[in-house]
């Protein structure tokens, strides 16, 4: 892990590999401290590429013997590789026989073969399976793995690995083994094995196509309970691929493992899913409707790698992409088929769209910006962003909308007739969807688009609309622009589908006839802008119009147009599509808060004017809108989605600027919150479907307004409720909602209330890192939250080993609390720093992710600018850093 310098490796630089692994033959001893491994593979000259060494990664191991064909061989290492130079020439398949041990018990990294809680784990993606055998571990060599697993029966009673079971058995000395063997040929990085004492829910499954398939959840015994979310939304998955794509499970067995140290949120190894505990355990006490609703989706996205992942796997890393962006695509339909209705689905979609403008675009903002497609990197785990993910998602997405949805399934349906079984590139996927299409806009803009994937940065466009009343036209003009990135000074255009449509002054839908058509075409319409500059104009329009841009977040760019605030209000109340009444509502708000920002002095109260209070109300009120779209609305922009909207930030500013604006609105509409917490009760059974979940989303919002307002007026009546409340509540959502609404107002009832809920969960893993969390990302007040976050970190409870506990307090105060973390007198950013160091020296890949926490340090206002640079040169001055954080903090020094 500490090699000194490591260098950038270059996508240009792609060779193939010059042999093939055709097959191999793993058996495991299994022991915490000295685990021997057997590999045996046969392999085979790639005669299309020049004769070379045999170059086979590995890093941390023990080598005790190397075998060529049944006998001896020379070898030398090199770095951490193990080159043979003398192997047989020609392209007979070779025998290669490798004998090396590791210890899991010491992998504190999580990567390679770990040991969490008495039972083994593997986790390969990207480069963990060369630290368990010496192997080419890329992506784009292929092969069919058989695997023998023996350990001690009593301690180890469950071995797993992918595919299919073929033989089990005991041994002597009280030891057993199976042997496992994959029908499918798979990347080095979709291997797994577990082994320990767990539990299973099993159920059965008939496909569409008449298979039988035995589903399995693996947890620790005691948790078994709780795995019934994920069985269902397991089985939901397998209906969901066979129905909207047309593919099934290809194995007899699908197996979900659940470890609770896991560096990341879950991973797709053929057949034998591994996952943090947080996605896959739920029960009403213990889970809130956002982790049923994360669990389905992390579930869906596992399962739909099968096929785009697994079956058609990426030729390299900066292709990965290829697999994520995609697999974003399809669990992001998923989630949105499952919740039923265009509102609940509108609601999924501006979900998704908050988490990539409030992190994504700053991503590409900063010094991290890369394209979909990579260029370069030093480690490949600091490229699992959002970028790769949810950016790569917003560029199938447009696919999608080009082409159009059957368009897309026969674009789906050629990629697979072309590549299955193949380790392939992005372009491969997009020349798929745009030869299945060969009449749509993706096909006649096919090379442009593409810059999606080469090129970084956050596109603007800028809408300008002249109405002419004498013609009774109405002018469009957009055009695009793309601010420079790392090693990307100038940009071409892009291809930026624009949905749109016109409203009149009154909201009423305007019908969309382009000039020179015969007739109007509907009310909505996509503009695919290609070029810099562009205008359209439509005929017959009677008077000013609105327009309504970017519906449904047509493209992830930032628009930009000169609304009225009355345009903006028209929009709020009257706009047919839900993702631009939300966003309406957003930029009303945003507005409100850059002028009180930017105001020189204090700025003027109140902050938001009654036209304002009143579109809040009529939202709140409307008995057309579901309440999980209401929540949405009602939920001012986030601090770190104003801060990204300013040239300079200065988070102190902003975090009392929004808190004072969500106290005016607290009080202002107090007898509303009082009507939409008391509508909104779930009484009966609790499920986690999406309608019941926005109810209970909207009586929390109200029950936060309502201690809000108590702490302005004195009120003690709805902290009382709150408490009660949460003593009361059938349901975690219930129960942490009030909890954090007592927490979020800083009333006295908090501190008991915490107390107590730690005393109900003690046993829970899970909930304690909410309680964790909720603590360290507590609003600030008078510079608390860091003495608070310092003495949680002394709590019996905190573990800075396991990555969820981790996170639970340093990345919640680090990441999530800009209003505790941006101190003037720099602690936050040294108490950061000092964290960084720490995680760095047992888990880079953790202590990376914390890093980037400084990424726009940049744009801070003065005096955290020079502090945040002086915590982070004392990270970049440590000698022994690992490639993960050194790669980051260098970029974030680097001059722009
Ligand atoms: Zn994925």
């Amino acid at each position: 892990m500490r090699e000194g310098q490591a260098t950038a490796i270059q996508r240009l630089d792609y060779t193939a590999p010059a042999f093939w692994i055709d097959t191999v033959d793993l058996t495991f001893d299994l022991d915490p401290a000295k685990t021997r491994v057997l590999n045996k593979m046969r392999i085979r000259r790639n005669l299309d590429v020049p004769a070379q060494p045999l170059r086979l990664d590995g890093e941390e191991l023990n080598l005790a013997r190397v075998m060529v064909n049944g006998g001896g061989t020379s070898f030398k290492m090199e770095d951490n590789q193990l080159v043979l130079e003398n192997l047989p020439e020609g392209d007979a398949p070779i025998d290669l026989e490798i004998f090396t041990t590791c210890a899991p018990a010491k992998n504190t990294q999580l990567s390679g073969l770990y040991v969490s809680h008495d039972t083994f784990f593997t986790q390969c993606e990207a480069e963990g399976f060369r630290r368990i055998t010496y192997f080419l571990d890329r992506p784009d060599v292929m092969a069919s793995y058989t695997v023998t697993l023996r350990a001690n029966k009593a301690l180890y009673p469950v071995l797993l690995s992918n595919g299919n079971l073929v033989e089990s058995g005991d041994l002597e000395d009280g030891r057993h083994f199976a042997k496992w063997a994959d029908p499918h040929k798979k990347p080095s990085y979709l291997f797994a094995l577990v082994a320990g004492k767990l539990v299973a829910r099993e159920q059965q499954i008939k496909s569409r196509a008449g298979n039988n398939h035995l589903l399995q959840v693996f947890v620790r015994p005691g948790d078994l309970e709780k795995t019934e979310h994920a069985m269902n939304s397991l089985m939901a998955s397998v209906a969901w691929d066979e129905a909207r794509f047309g593919l099934s499970l290809d194995l007899d067995r699908f197996m979900i493992v659940a470890t609770s140290d896991f560096n990341m949120g879950a991973m797709e190894n053929k057949g034998l899913n591994i996952f943090n505990t947080k996605y896959v355990l739920a029960s009403q006490s213990t889970a809130t409707d956002v982790d049923y609703a994360n669990i389905e989706s992390v579930v869906g996205h596992e399962y739909f790698h099968n096929w785009t992942g697994n079956r058609i796997t990426c030729r390299d890393w900066f292709q990965l992409s290829l697999k994520e962006g995609l697999t974003v695509f399809r669990d992001q339909e998923f989630s949105m088929d499952m919740a039923g209705s265009d509102s609940a689905r509108a609601v999924k979609r501006i979900e998704d769209v908050r988490v990539l403008r409030t992190v994504q675009f700053p991503e590409d903002a900063g010094p991290m910006a890369h394209p979909v497609r990579p260029d370069s990197y030093v480690e490949i785990n600091n490229f699992y962003t959002v970028t790769i993910y949810e950016k790569g998602a917003e560029v199938v997405r447009m696919q999608h909308n080009l082409v159009g949805r059957d368009g897309f399934a026969q674009g789906m349906k050629l990629y697979f007739e072309r590549h299955d079984g193949h380790a392939v590139t992005c372009d491969d996927f997009v020349q798929a969807m745009a030869d299945a299409n060969p009449d749509s806009p993706l096909a006649h803009h096919l090379e442009p688009f593409k810059r999606w994937y080469s090129q970084a940065g956050t596109p603007r466009v800028r809408a300008e609309g002249q109405y002419n009343a004498d013609a009774r036209t109405y002018t469009l003009t957009l055009s695009q622009s793309c601010p420079a990135t790392p090693g990307q000074p100038t940009k071409q255009p892009f291809v930026i589908p624009v949905s749109l449509g016109l409203l009149g002054a009154d909201g009423r839908a305007i019908a969309l006839q382009q000039e020179g058509d015969s007739e109007a075409s509907g009310t909505q319409g996509t503009i695919v802008l290609t070029e810099p500059s562009m205008s359209i104009t439509f005929a017959n329009v009677d008077s000013q119009p609105v327009p309504s841009l970017l519906r449904g977040f047509s493209a992830p760019v930032i628009l930009e147009c000169d609304f009225s605030d009355a345009d903006l209000l028209n929009l709020l109340a009257h706009d047919t599509d839900p993702f631009n009444r939300w966003e309406a509502g957003q930029r009303l708000a945003l507005r409100l808060a850059t002028a009180a920002i930017q105001a020189p002095g204090e700025w003027q109260q109140p902050l938001l004017p009654p036209e304002f209070l009143e579109a809040m109300r009529d939202v709140l009120r409307n008995p057309a809108l579901d309440a999980a779209f209401k929540e949405l609305v009602l939920t001012l922009p986030s601090e770190a989605y104003i801060a990204e909207q300013l040239d300079e930030v200065d988070p102190q500013r902003i975090h009392a600027v929004r808190e004072a604006m969500r106290a005016e609105l607290a009080s202002a509409l107090h007898a509303d919150w009082i009507w939409a917490y008391e509508e909104h009760q779930t009484p009966g059974a609790y499920r986690p479907d999406a309608a019941s979940a926005g109810r209970r989303a909207l009586a929390g919002l109200a029950l936060t307004m309502l201690c809000l307002a108590a702490r302005q007026s004195g009120d003690t009546l709805w902290p009382g409720k709150t408490y009660q409340r949460f003593k009361d509540a059938g349901n975690m959502t219930d129960r942490f909602g009030a909890l954090a609404a007592l927490v979020g107002s800083d009333h006295e009832l908090a501190q008991p209330a915490l107390q107590r809920f730690h005393a109900m969960f003690r046993d829970e893993a899970l909930v304690l890192d909410k309680w964790f969390a909720l603590q360290a990302g507590a609003p600030d007040r008078n510079g608390n939250i860091l003495p608070a976050v310092r003495a949680l970190m002394t709590h019996a409870d905190f573990q800075i080993k396991n990555p969820n506990r981790a996170r639970s307090v340093i990345f919640s105060y680090c990441n999530a609390n800009p209003g505790a973390f941006h101190r003037a007198d720099g602690a936050g950013y040294a108490y950061w720093a000092d964290r960084v160091l720490e995680l760095d020296t047992f888990n880079p890949q953790v202590a990376s992710r914390l890093a980037r926490a400084m990424d726009r340090w940049r744009k801070l206002a003065e005096p955290y600018r020079t502090l945040a640079r002086e915590a982070i040169e004392r990270v970049a001055a440590q000698s022994t850093l690992s490639n993960d954080v050194r790669e980051v903090v260098t970029r974030s020094l680097a001059d722009e």
